[in-house]
């Protein structure tokens, strides 16, 4: 993942603390909350070098021996802290008061992140707490936490909520390309979910592919109507409807299809996902009245939030299909 693209992943966040340097306004612990995937953990990691750096500038500079340890993980003064088996424990925390009471450490500030605060427990918090409440000139806490209602209302109070916000889709998609996938896998997985990790992992899916080329399908058999829908998705791919995951899968990606579909009706070419498949987009979308279309993707979508519940899921597929084939 780019780590120099922090500012504009999140420019509302860093000019927050930016300012709080400028004008000399640290608090001593900060909580970084948001969704999973608005990099709040790298926003940590660049914030301990805004706070460690050597230049003059607010701007990490990227180059001193400071800014490169913090981003190794290896500067003295940068203390981190994650949950153990899902849990932060007390000794984690002694731990860390212990490393900071050492002399090796370096002068100047201090920071130790926190990931995942919510997973603390009530002996560590207390301990955390106290850690908090006398706070030590130069030490700098980072909490961060995807759940900030699971938080005890001590350390809310006790620091500076800092919220994030899901990213831009274009940082997304250029996340994703810097992983390796192409311009229309990129926007494709962006549009399936906000988080990267979780875009990537859904990439990796072995049967990820073979969902593409099956929405493909169905939809090229719409335009050309070569063959009945119904035979043809379940002679090659009742697998899916067999298996739940592969199932919402593979209803994601038919609704953004179905989205693209509308878009096009309504003339935002703009927003089109598979734009590689423009012409057979165009066909359908000359096809049928924009009403349609619209409670087309709300069978979808209604099948996709009960798939999970459902017995008899090849029914369910067929009657989806059929309406999508009704001229
Ligand atoms: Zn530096």
């Amino acid at each position: 993942m780019a780590f120099d693209n922090i500012r504009q992943s999140q420019p509302r966040v860093v000019q927050l603390l930016e300012n709080s340097m400028k004008k000399d306004r640290l608090s001593h612990a900060y909580l970084f909350e948001g969704e999973p995937g608005t990099k709040k953990f790298q926003t940590a990691i660049y914030f301990a070098q805004m706070l460690l750096c050597k230049a003059e500038d607010n701007k990490p500079c990227q180059q001193c021996s400071n800014c490169r340890r913090v981003k190794q993980g290896i500067h003295p003064n940068l203390y981190i802290v994650e949950p153990d088996n899902n849990m932060i424990k007390k000794q984690q925390i002694q731990d860390l008061q212990n490393e900071f009471a050492k002399t090796s450490i370096e002068p100047g500030k201090k920071v130790y992140i926190i990931k995942d605060i919510d997973t603390i427990n009530v002996s560590a918090a207390n301990s955390l707490l106290k850690f908090l409440e006398e706070p030590y000139p130069g030490i700098h806490g980072i909490l961060t936490t995807n759940n900030i209602n699971r938080l005890l209302p001590t350390i809310i109070s006790r620091s500076q909520v800092v919220q994030f916000h899901a990213l831009n889709k274009d940082i997304i998609i250029a996340d994703i390309k810097d992983a390796g996938y192409d311009d229309e896998m990129a926007r494709v997985l962006a549009h399936i979910t906000n988080n990267v990790d979780e875009a990537l992992q859904v990439a990796s899916q072995e049967y990820f592919l073979d969902l593409l080329d099956a929405v493909r399908d169905v939809f090229r058999i719409l335009a050309t109507g070569e063959m009945p829908l119904v035979l043809y998705f379940n002679q090659n791919h009742s697998i899916i409807y067999q298996d739940k995951d592969m199932s919402v899968l593979f209803l994601s990606l038919l609704t953004l299809y179905q989205k693209d579909i509308i878009h096009h009706r309504t003339g935002d070419t703009l927003h089109i996902v598979f734009r590689d498949q423009m012409e057979t987009i165009a066909i359908l979308s000359d096809m049928k009245p924009k009403n349609r279309l619209i409670d087309e993707l709300e069978s979808m979508l209604s099948l996709k939030s009960r798939i999970r519940s459902y017995i008899n899921e090849r029914l369910a597929y067929d009657n989806l299909l059929l309406e999508l084939e009704r001229r």
